[in-house]
């Protein structure tokens, strides 16, 4: 069942998305050992080896909230995992969807859609969800209110507004203890067009900006923010889509080259902090460590009080040759959820 009614959706979800074989991989003729049973289990087939040199097979078990296989479609996905978030965002909740995974793993499909498809004919995550956030604004309750959208980047603890060239920008915490990004550029938006050209700027900033010999994709978080306002300026309920760096990134951290460790240690910091922060979701009355990390920090609003929702996507890779970080993966994915 899915959740329809945004209230009794749960803070958080996590959910697994299996991608399917490339064809690169079809033609390299390599083992699916990604099996998922539907709707909460997925099973991993791990090949070992032992002392002796015989090989054998462990499998992993893990349960979800949800697991889809490699048939589900944007579309389908969107109205299990996401569409229930709109309708929170539209009782004023603050709704946020990670989607953590290795470098290749699916995440950029999920969000945005497959690389190179500028005209949306396979919408992602953003769009969706946008076409369901104007159909209710038409609804004569909402006539006060209107949609502002910020897209930014968050690489190396900095944070570059893609909506203005890759500008760096700050992040503040006032006295009363709200972070604020100061200068971000919030776009009022009126339609799902809007959003779908406001989205194609951005990314055409994310790689010729200025910065942009740093602008890799897999070694930064890619921040969408879709936020109601009422006209007097006060925030109603905000949305967050947050395409993580590649997870094997942090593993990085441990790597001989200055610049890689650099970026890798701090990609494992934010992915830590996350968790964490996830965690303490939770348990409210804990007190959540959102110092941990430039991306925990930004999101502080996300994490705090009784009407935030948070889904994390693990979205995972097939074959053999990925088995390690799909481990990974759905273990990270696994204790952001045990409590
Ligand atoms: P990531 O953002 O995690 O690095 P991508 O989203 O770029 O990974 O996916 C890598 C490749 O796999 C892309 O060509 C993408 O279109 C393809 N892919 C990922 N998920 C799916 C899916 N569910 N269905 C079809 N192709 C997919
Ligand atoms: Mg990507």
């Amino acid at each position: 069942d899915s959740y329809i009614d945004g209230s009794k959706l749960p803070k958080i979800r996590v959910v697994v998305r299996k991608r399917p074989m490339s064809q690169k991989e079809i033609n390299k003729n390599e083992q699916d050992v990604v099996e998922c049973f539907e709707p909460q289990t997925v099973v991993v087939k791990e090949l070992k080896e032992k002392v002796d040199l015989t090989k054998y097979i462990e499998e992993h078990h893990f349960v979800f909230d949800q697991v889809f296989d490699e048939a589900i479609s944007n579309q389908d996905f969107y109205v299990q995992v996401v569409q229930p978030l709109v309708s929170a965002l539209f009782l004023g909740s603050k709704v946020t969807c990670f989607a953590y995974g290795q470098t290749g793993s699916g995440k950029t499909h999920t969000m945005m859609g497959p690389p190179g498809d500028s005209e949306h004919k396979i919408p992602g995550m953003y769009l969706l969800a946008a076409n369901d956030i104007f159909a209710l604004m038409e609804d004569d309750s909402m006539s006060d209110f209107s949609v502002y959208i910020s897209f930014y980047e968050i690489y190396c603890g900095k944070l570059y507004d893609l909506l203005n060239g890759r500008k760096l920008v700050h992040a503040r915490e006032n006295a009363s203890q709200k972070v604020k990004i100061m200068g971000l550029t919030e776009a009022q938006i009126t339609s799902v067009e809007e959003t779908m050209e406001v989205i194609d700027f951005g990314l055409s900033s994310r790689t010729t900006g200025t910065t942009a010999m740093n602008s890799d994709s897999s070694r930064s978080h890619a921040v969408l923010q879709i936020a109601i306002k009422q006209d007097n300026g006060k925030l109603f309920g905000k949305m967050s889509f947050i395409d993580l760096a590649g997870s094997e990134r942090g593993a990085d951290a441990f790597d001989s080259k200055k610049e890689t460790r650099m970026d890798g240690a701090e990609i494992n910091k934010s992915l830590l902090a996350l968790k964490e922060c996830i965690r303490a979701l939770d348990q409210s009355k804990k007190h959540t460590p959102f110092r941990g990390s430039k991306l925990t920090m930004v999101l502080k609003d996300s994490f705090q009080g009784n009407k935030c929702k948070t889904v994390m996507v693990a979205n995972i890779g097939p074959t053999i040759s990925c088995c390690e970080h799909t481990l990974n993966t759905l273990r990270y994915a696994d204790r952001v959820k045990e409590l």
